[in-house]
């Protein structure tokens, strides 16, 4: 038993419970009790003073491979910036994958995550098992893990935007995908990885990718997961190749549904939004990418009000070079802010995205994403007592507005990824080393 006592507890309960001296016991990979006051029984006790104990943040989006290809095409649109970057991308192999995705689970446990996902839709030919990569790095951090196996069929010579090397043929990447889900699938409800199934976008794979897959997952029971209404061109090329919003493109293909989650879903329109809410489709906003590209602000509030889940994402760190999810926090609620005044999300509606919103994304708010008995040992403790938090009152406002806190301990099914501040199951200078290592695979000098 590890009891973490005197520290504020955000619970992120149904009833949004929170208690500002309390305690989180945590058993077996399990929380055993949360409540005021420090809990009676015996244990070893973590002092929690001067910090403030979530859930774990659970990221809904991401592409690690693009840890090795930050800082480019600084001034392009969705579609100028992949056009740069897709013959870089090429490149990218099974060494590439592992060094990456291990150095950007490390980054991002250091914000205070405690399950990711990962999109990983580049499969070029005869360059290794790029899932098995990806399988092992996480094993290695430590984190909870979603490996979205996605895909991409539609070439620049049949009318799609990446060029040919980087595509597969659909019946392959129907076949990849199933075996990724065959491999590496855990449905247990403390499992440490599962598969989802993830063609990349309307103008990167077929209709036929698209339906197949989606019946693919339905078949194996696993989820589903692609980009969507990210951009005004994404909807213009909708628009001119099928004649209907990408939204509409989505449904036609069976791809709403509470099985669904999709990345963006910045340009919705109001029967667009209460088409989400009504089937539980999914929203993993991305607050930062969106801003960092100019692809405009995602309607949360109104996602949020037709009821449909929204978690955040950080989104590839090649659109979005901090990639700590800790500070999308911030950025959601700044986004809605500058779309709809300053009501239009609070903090804890913020909190709520990145814990029980990205759970209920990924199909596990049974299992995560709140501070509650019988749930996993996912937890972050925040440290909010330093000069950049000191003198605030309110501790979920500490998380929130203020700068991104140290990670005094993260826990991922009572495991201790994150202590003080530092990663306890890599070496970081080890993992900046891996990263110039990849960077130079993909950009030679
Ligand atoms: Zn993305």
């Amino acid at each position: 038993m590890m009891i973490i006592e005197g520290c504020a507890v955000a619970t992120v309960d149904a009833s949004g419970t929170e208690y500002a001296d309390g305690h989180v016991a945590v058993e077996d990979g399990r929380i055993v009790a949360v409540g005021s006051g420090s809990y009676p029984g015996p244990g070893e006790r973590v002092d929690g003073t001067g910090c403030l104990a979530t859930p774990g943040l659970v990221n809904t989006h991401h592409h690690l491979y693009q840890w090795a290809t930050r800082g480019l095409a600084q001034q392009e649109n969705l579609f100028g910036w992949l056009t740069d970057l897709y013959p870089i991308w090429a490149r990218l192999d099974e060494q590439v994958v592992a060094d990456t995705t291990a150095a950007g689970l490390g980054w991002l446990a250091l914000s205070g995550c405690t399950t990711s996902s990962d999109h990983h839709y580049v499969f070029p030919n005869g360059v290794g098992d790029l899932v098995a990569a990806q399988a092992h790095a996480a094993a290695e951090i430590g984190l909870r893990f979603h490996l979205c196996r996605g895909s991409m069929d539609l070439g620049a010579s049949a009318g799609g935007l990446p060029p040919d090397e980087v595509v597969e043929d659909t019946e392959a990447a129907l076949a990849g995908t199933e075996a990724a889900i065959d491999r590496y699938h855990d449905p247990a409800p403390d499992a440490m990885l599962r598969v989802a199934v993830a063609p990349c976008s309307p103008f990167s794979a077929t209709g036929k990718l698209m339906s197949e897959a989606a019946t693919l997952a339905r078949r194996r029971g696993v989820r589903l997961h692609t980009h969507l209404a990210e951009t005004v061109e994404e909807e213009e090329y909708c628009r001119e190749k099928h004649g209907c919003t990408p939204a509409e493109y989505a449904e036609r293909l069976g791809w709403l549904g509470d099985d669904v989650w999709l990345a963006h879903a910045v340009h919705l329109d109001a029967g667009a939004v209460a088409r989400f809410g009504a089937t539980g489709t999914g929203v993993a906003h991305c607050p930062s990418s969106n801003a960092r590209l100019g692809a405009g602000v995602a309607p949360v509030p109104d996602l949020l009000a037709a009821g449909a889940p929204v978690g955040l994402g950080v989104d590839g760190a090649a659109s979005q070079e901090t990639s700590q999810l800790g500070v999308e926090l911030r950025q959601a609620l700044y986004a809605a802010r500058l779309r709809g005044g300053p009501a239009a999300l609070t903090a804890r509606q913020s909190l709520s995205l990145g814990t029980i919103g990205g759970a209920r994304c990924l199909g596990r708010s049974d299992e995560m994403g709140s501070l509650e008995p019988g749930k996993l040992a996912d937890v972050a403790l925040w440290r909010i007592d330093g000069l950049g938090h000191a003198g605030i009152d309110d501790p979920v406002a500490a998380l929130v507005f203020g700068p991104l806190a140290t990670v005094e301990l993260l826990l991922v099914g009572g495991r201790p990824v994150v202590e003080a501040g530092r990663l306890r199951t890599a070496d970081e200078r080890d993992l900046a080393r891996r990263t110039v290592r990849a960077h130079e695979r993909l950009l030679p000098r």
